[in-house]
């Protein structure tokens, strides 16, 4: 245990790593030095009580962050420590825009009082509100952290040697942490409530896209497979289901895709784009929805659902491209009726976390037609249903572990549970293959040919 906080400097790692390619490394480095400190509106001691609660809560690993409540895994708040390095596309940017246009969930007025009260620091130092980011710069938040809550089943291994894991992965869990997620992703329930030890993320899942997830068990493993995904060597197959009917035959897009950076990141065809090709195949029609077989030759962020939304048949359950944001057209051959400024603008509206927060009355009591499909839906499937595993006492919510910060922006806000659209998607990752291994899941409950709930 750390008492000591004026000298303290641990550099603590978890045991899953994760690929360079798709996150910066999740290894935290706290470093606590109070002439870092430097005045302003800071209160030092509550400050100080922050960073020997990081540096515990840190100690102990084998604590168990999670609780199930109303199905849902959540994780106890706790204090953290995120630090990251400044990316070549924020230099010469002022901080404060950065967080607020890119990084940041929060309004403008809550990152200017984190910057204010040295919350987020670079290079370890309090700065201006004007601060202008460097190269080489080191940014660093000390957050009282709150998670948003997944689903609360299983991961089911699908294979497993000495060299690979492979899981089913369910929707609503990102892969590696981001965002509000971090024990709420698979690598880190996998490190924590499974004890996995020293497994590599290989490739990455939308959050809300479910199915095959490759964990390497060395370096060396995983390098092999980035090589085969690099040189596209890996065939991958998909399955989704969509809106309208999906025209016969093999149906072929090859628009470059550019990825989007904003606090709601989004990938749109762009001549500007990279290459970015998909193929696609219906497989079956309900007279309202049809189930496509997808084949990305790529590997581009959002992918397959940028380029179904190009095509007009955006998946029927996307938040994010599924949209009247992108236009009376939904975003079809890429028509938005508005500039990307605003387009960004009215993104964030509909997808601001107080979608998560009780501030948001409708939230609470408007169930809309998907919401209560997907409840059919989970209810009728095993797919969903809770980890045995969970069901100890171990898991019951222990309100003594609920910590409060009154600084805290989440602890200011009530927490809602999120609504089953924001949790699900039917995009499921079906098959990995090369002509080496093949790895592959059951067929999701909403692609069978008569599924018709929704
Ligand atoms: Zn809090």
């Amino acid at each position: 245990m750390i008492s000591k906080l004026k000298v303290t400097s641990v550099t603590l790692r978890s045991s899953i790593y994760l690929s360079r390619k798709y996150c910066s490394s999740i290894s935290s480095k706290i470093e606590v030095c109070d002439s870092n400190i430097k005045g302003n509106n800071l209160n030092v001691a509550e400050l100080k009580e922050n960073y020997k609660c990081l540096a515990e809560s840190f100690n102990n690993v084998e604590t168990n962050p999670y609780y199930i409540e109303n199905g849902l895994r959540k994780v106890y708040p706790y204090y953290f420590r995120h630090t990251t390095s400044c990316k070549g596309r924020w230099i010469k940017k002022p901080l404060i825009d950065v967080y607020t246009q890119e990084f940041s969930l929060y309004p403008r007025e809550e990152i200017e009082k984190r910057i204010l009260t040295g919350v987020l620091r670079v290079n370890g130092e309090v700065v201006d509100l004007n601060y202008v980011l460097k190269n080489s710069d080191v940014i660093t938040a000390n957050v009282h952290r709150h998670e948003l809550p997944v689903w609360a089943c299983s991961m089911k291994v699908i294979f497993e040697d000495d060299d690979i894991l492979v899981v089913d992965k369910p929707s609503s869990i990102p892969v590696h942490p981001c965002g509000l997620y971090r024990y709420n992703s698979a690598a880190l329930i996998l490190e924590y409530q499974e004890k996995r030890k020293d497994l590599h993320v290989t490739h990455r899942l939308d959050r809300l896209t479910s199915g095959v997830l490759i964990f390497a068990k060395s370096s060396e493993k995983s390098n092999e497979i980035h090589e085969n995904l690099n040189l596209r060597n890996v065939e991958k197959e998909y399955f989704c289901r969509v809106e309208g009917e999906f025209p016969d035959g093999v149906i072929v897009c090859n628009k470059p895709l550019k990825k989007i950076y904003s606090k709601v990141g989004i990938a749109l065809v762009d001549p500007l784009g990279k290459i970015s090709i998909t193929e696609f195949q219906k497989l079956s029609y309900n007279g309202k929805s049809s189930v496509v077989r997808c084949k990305p030759y790529t590997g581009r962020t959002h992918q397959i659902r940028a380029h179904l939304q190009y095509l007009g048949y955006p998946i029927v359950n996307d938040v994010l491209y599924n949209s009247y944001v992108f236009g009376p057209e939904k975003g079809k051959h890429g028509i938005l009726h508005k500039d990307i400024n605003q387009l960004l603008i009215d993104l964030v509206k509909e997808h601001s976390v107080n979608w998560w927060l009780g501030k948001l009355e409708e939230n609470k009591v408007m169930d809309s037609e998907v919401d209560i499909n997907i409840k059919k839906l989970i209810s009728s499937t095993n797919c969903y249903s809770l980890d045995e595993k969970l069901l100890s006492d171990s898991y019951k919510k222990d309100s003594s572990k609920l910590t409060s910060e009154k600084n805290c922006y989440f602890c200011k806000n009530v927490f809602c549970d999120p609504k089953p659209s924001n949790m699900f998607m039917f995009l499921h990752a079906y098959k990995y293959k090369t002509n080496k291994w093949e790895y592959q899941t059951e067929i999701p409950a909403w692609a069978s040919d008569d599924w018709n709930i929704m």
